[in-house]
């Protein structure tokens, strides 16, 4: 079976090594110099390869049947697999993040290309794929290598061309009109996993500060979604997995409307109340106990925004004005004005919607031989491994029935 896949990112090259795996004759495109390009950047470095939570809830995308299809044929364990296969044995945080022992996208990237090596992969670098035309039998890709327009005949062709984020590493999402012109959806292409535009005002002199925050977005009076997590205060706005995990419900919202509320409290609420009732009525000072739970800056925004001295003490402080202090931990009112562009995005919602495609083989469900993966697909999902783990298990599962496929 001659196969082409078009994109060498992280579905590309689970797809590339499956197919050959299993007695394929593959060629891997790939407009890039280099394979890998995003999979280098990902984890800050260190490639946070899947999570022991992922599960199909955790994704946001038309069907959730079918990411829980899809995730039981090829789902964390068979990643690992996967990636013991080919020299990346993995380790797990405490809270269940995955990444390569060697804490290197580097290396997982350089085991990727060796592999495909092995398996005789024909490798097309610096290659740009331009058009998929359907033949009676197969498909005819047209690229440009050496600066030359040139044309190959292929049974199977297995998009994996990304979608729209961070396009200086290689995914402009060029090849969707391509998509819609062989008969697909294409939804339009927004950021997610991004960070917020937000106007902070008086928070602005928290610049630089990280917080484990919950975060709820809200629309008037709706509450649109809701995330916990690391929050960075930024001169733009706020960044971070707490605000990137709602980020992509910000883009399909694009009015003035949406509010973003900050619980300053939320991951030790209980433990916070506690000691307050303990020390309600002692002369601690209120700067220690709220240094119990926030760093010095912080604890200082906090007086001073109350209009509080640094040495008043609890039994000092009105029971209205630590009423309105302890409401304002509880729910601090941001205005959103949007979402940072595709530049700054850790992946991109809309494409093709899943419903396009088989969860079982990825396969398109409008253009037979043709296969689907990772983010040309309308999928996303929260920070912490979850795209990764669903580009590979895409890339892999289209790889395998790509052979089979008649
Ligand atoms: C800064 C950053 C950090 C991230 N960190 C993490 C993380 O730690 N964990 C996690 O789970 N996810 C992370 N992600 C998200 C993750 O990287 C993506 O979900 C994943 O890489 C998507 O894989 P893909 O194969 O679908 O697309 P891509 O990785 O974008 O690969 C697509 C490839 O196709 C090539 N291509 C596109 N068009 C053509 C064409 N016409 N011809 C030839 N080649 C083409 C591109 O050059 C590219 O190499 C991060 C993303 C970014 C940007």
């Amino acid at each position: 079976m001659k196969i082409a896949i078009i994109g060498a990112g992280a579905s590309g090259m689970a797809a590339a090594l499956q197919a050959a795996w299993h007695g394929g004759e593959i060629t891997l495109f790939e407009r890039n110099a280099t394979i890998g390009r995003k999979l280098l950047v990902t984890g800050s470095g260190r490639c946070n390869l899947t999570n022991d939570a992922v599960t199909a809830s955790k994704y946001a995308c038309a069907d959730s049947n079918w990411m829980a299809i899809l995730l039981k044929r090829f789902g964390v364990s068979e990643l690992i697999d996967m990636l013991a296969e080919i020299c990346v044995p993995v380790r797990k945080t405490a809270d269940g993040w995955y990444y390569p022992l060697s804490d290197s996208a580097h290396t997982v990237v350089e085991a990727f290309a060796s592999a495909l090596h092995q398996a005789d992969v024909a490798l097309f670098t610096s290659t740009q794929v331009t058009s998929i035309k359907k033949k009676k039998n197969g498909f005819a890709v047209s690229f440009i290598h050496d600066d030359r327009e040139q044309e190959a005949v292929f049974e199977q062709v297995i998009i994996s061309a990304g979608g729209k984020a961070y396009p200086s590493l290689g995914s402009r999402g060029e090849l969707f009109p391509v998509l819609e012109e062989l008969g697909h959806t294409v939804l339009p292409k927004r950021p997610a996993l991004a960070p917020l535009l937000i106007d902070l005002g008086k928070f602005k002199s928290l610049q630089g500060i990280r917080l484990n925050v919950g975060a709820t977005l809200w629309d008037g009076s709706r509450q649109l979604a809701f995330a916990a997590g690391n929050l960075i205060f930024t001169p733009w706005g706020l960044n971070g997995p707490a605000v990137m995990d709602i980020s992509h419900h910000v883009s399909t919202h694009p009015n003035f409307s949406l509010e973003l509320s900050l619980n300053w409290l939320f991951f030790f609420q209980e433990e916070f109340n506690r000691l307050l009732e303990q020390k309600r009525f002692s002369s601690l000072p209120l700067r220690i106990l709220l240094g119990a739970f926030f760093p010095p800056k912080v604890v200082a925004f906090l007086l001073k925004d109350a209009h509080l001295t640094n040495e008043i003490s609890l039994q000092q402080v009105n029971d209205i004005t630590l009423e309105r202090l302890v409401g304002r931990l509880k729910d601090t009112r941001l205005p959103i004005k949007s979402v940072r562009g595709f530049e700054y995005c850790q992946v991109s919602a809309g494409g093709i919607p899943v419903t396009e495609a088989d969860p079982q083989t990825l396969e398109s469900r409008r253009v037979k031989g043709l296969f689907l993966t990772g983010e040309t697909l309308d999928v996303v999902g929260p920070c912490g491994g979850y795209n990764l783990q669903y580009a590979f298990s895409s890339g892999a599962l289209a790889g395998r029935a790509s052979v089979s496929s008649q």
